[in-house]
């Protein structure tokens, strides 16, 4: 059948969404070519003779009675070597590509593959002729950038013989070896492509149980409302609460091998700057750019919302096709509100029932798919390896209020809520994360590697400890109790807090002055945390545990010299109150120790002047 057989025509034009009829063999989800210009379309919906296509580009000038012709394709990606340090459009054109052939405003109609054509790899077999090899397993290897070594997976459905296998340098499409199937032979490439839609197998039943943390040196998330590697993390946040700062510090530092950062339908200009602002970040691994371990994927402003829908699955797509060669990644969408917005628009044209504030029904179903696709799994093939998908998906509630639908559905299928807080932004309070709010349904599990954590730093501290033994307190147990005491304290500030704003500071007794003081030491000296602070910017867990550890231990013995009646001024006024204020700030954790000896020491005079035994 040649392709005029596949041709049909334009019946009605609505913004992003077009009806046509004339090509009875039609599939939904196939892509198709809309009009003279050609734009990029998918089928959504096929009714009697005719079909829906939402539109991926601009479709203004497109008339009735234009053709349409179908590809037989499903929206695909394009997988293999060059996807790092690329930056993507919402169906995985390369914007610098696009940009050069066309200059920054015509999109319209290009196909430019989201792969190089022309660059080269040099590729390192790792089977050989006679092999016997299935879906997954790893043929070779490119070293795709300085820090990502490139896995060539034979892909998921594919089995067989292997005829032939070269080494040298080859592009993504040509042919690396042969391969003998039942079906017969095919070639072997560096590249291969998925339906966007479809999650990417793994060995059947093997997701693996979620109990790796992604350590991300950010404190008041690792200590307080972490999240694991394959987890899931939502961060509501109106605008100027750090949002974009924090996802930044998140690919910057945690500790995943790669990011796949999708901006999702922001205004053109932000995601310029998104792009110009990823560009300059720098690897802390290895002082080079974090880009050549990050997929990027902006939707421009003059892509049509129907695009924002695509990259968001795209981005799932790349994620787990590196989770596939073993590694961990993490998707950061920003922000999940503009596609689900873009749902509620297509909808809308598309005339459907709509249900909570104008959303459509299966908002709920399209949000708990797109977070499904986070797992930590065993993945397909040969050699055995783990690899994971983190999620962590912005929300942009307008006017802030979390009561909307999209926030409301993200928040029933993420285990992790980082709540940014408008006063807490207000007061330069970075990262803006409530403490009171937010939430990690991972905690219990990440604890026991917390407590071995806490153990060892323990047993290493105990070693140089050169101050007397701290008398009359109850020793923190575990990390566990650690971090319930800081809570209880965070906890205990707030309820004083609002009784302090009613009374007076000073008509407060002196033990709940002690924990307004305290609390708010624990907001200064650990809560907060400067990301343009080149020590501050990531806090390792031991430093974690001894900032906390010193923080705790001070409160605890303060306490007991406020019963005994030392007043809460002396204890205020020691000079150990600003070394602890900075003491994130010191890179050897060796130091904080100290500074907590020099303060215990401090409490020791104060109780001898004032003649208590504490
Ligand atoms: P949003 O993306 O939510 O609109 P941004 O991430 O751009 O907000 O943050 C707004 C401003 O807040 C930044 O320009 C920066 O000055 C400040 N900020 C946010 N997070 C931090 C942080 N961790 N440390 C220091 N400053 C921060």
């Amino acid at each position: 059948m040649n392709s005029s057989d596949r041709q049909g025509q334009i019946k009605w034009i609505g913004g992003p969404v077009i009806i046509a009829d004339g090509i009875p063999d039609i599939q939904v989800g196939e892509m198709v070519e809309v009009g003279n210009e050609n734009i990029i379309g998918e089928v959504i919906r096929i009714s009697g003779g005719e079909f829906t296509v939402q539109a991926y580009e601009v479709t203004s000038g497109v008339s009735p009675g234009e053709v349409v012709t179908g590809t037989r394709k499903q929206l695909v990606a394009e997988l293999g070597p060059g996807l790092l340090d690329n930056t993507l459009d919402g169906i995985g054109r390369p914007l610098e590509t696009i940009r050069q052939l066309k200059g920054p405003f015509v999109t319209r109609g290009v196909r430019i593959n989201a792969l190089s054509r022309e660059k080269r790899w040099e590729f390192k077999p790792s089977i050989k002729i006679g092999d016997r090899v299935k879906g997954g397993d790893v043929l070779g290897a490119v070293q795709e950038t300085p820090a990502i070594t490139h896995k060539i997976l034979l892909p998921p459905k594919d089995t067989g013989k292997i005829l032939s296998i070269k080494q040298g340098e080859y592009t993504v499409d040509e042919t690396i070896g042969q391969l003998e199937t039942p079906n017969g032979t095919i070639n072997l490439k560096l590249m291969q492509e998925w339906p966007i839609r479809t999650p990417r197998p793994f060995k059947s039943g093997e997701r693996v149980p979620l109990e790796e943390q992604l350590v991300t040196g950010q404190r008041v998330i690792d200590t307080f409302f972490p999240i694991t590697k394959g987890g899931t993390a939502s961060i509501p946040g109106g605008f100027g609460t750090g949002k974009t700062v924090l996802l930044h510090s998140l690919a910057k530092w945690s500790d995943c091998d790669i990011t796949v950062y999708v901006g999702c339908g922001e205004r053109g200009n932000e995601i310029a700057e998104v792009l110009s602002d990823f560009s300059k970040l720098i690897d802390p691994k290895n002082g080079r750019p974090l880009t050549e371990r990050t997929v990027i994927i902006a939707n421009t402003s003059n892509m049509p919302v129907a695009a924002r829908e695509a990259s968001i699955n795209l981005g799932a797509t790349m994620a787990e096709y590196y989770r596939d060669q073993g590694y961990h990644a993490a998707i950061m969408a920003d922000s999940t509100s503009r596609w689900a917005e873009a749902l509620r628009e297509i909808s809308g044209v598309l005339e459907e029932m709509p249900a909570e504030a104008g959303y459509p029904a299966y908002l709920p179903d399209r949000i708990a798919e797109f977070y499904e696709r986070a797992a930590m799994v065993s993945v397909l093939g040969d050699p055995p390896r783990t690899g994971s998908v983190s999620i962590i998906g912005a929300v942009s509630p307008p006017g802030g209020d979390l009561n909307e639908p999209v926030t409301i559905y993200t928040l029933r299928n993420t285990g992790v809520f980082w709540s940014l807080d408008r006063d807490l932004a207000y007061s330069r309070h970075f990262p803006a994360i409530n403490w009171l709010r937010s939430y990690s349904l991972y905690v219990d599990r990440l604890l026991s590697t917390w407590n071995q954590r806490f153990e060892k730093y323990e047993r290493e501290e105990g070693q140089d400890k050169t101050a007397p033994i701290r008398r009359g307190t109850e020793a923190v147990e575990s990390f566990e109790d650690l971090r319930k005491r800081a809570l209880g304290l965070l906890g205990q500030y707030t309820e004083i807090e609002a009784i302090a704003k009613i009374m007076g500071e000073r008509a407060l007794p002196d033990e709940q002055r002690l924990v307004l003081f305290s609390a708010d030491l624990i907001k200064e000296s650990f809560l907060r945390q400067f990301a343009f602070d080149e020590t501050d910017s990531y806090c390792d867990t031991r430093k974690q545990i001894a900032i906390l550890q010193m923080l705790i231990e001070f409160h605890e013995r303060a306490k007991l010299l406020v019963r005994e009646g030392v007043p809460v001024e002396k204890i205020r006024s020691i000079p150990q109150i600003t070394l602890m204020q900075r003491a994130k700030f010191e890179k050897n954790s060796g130091e904080i120790d100290r500074i907590s000896n020099q303060t215990n020491d401090e409490l020791t005079k104060l109780a001898r002047e004032h003649q208590v035994s504490a």
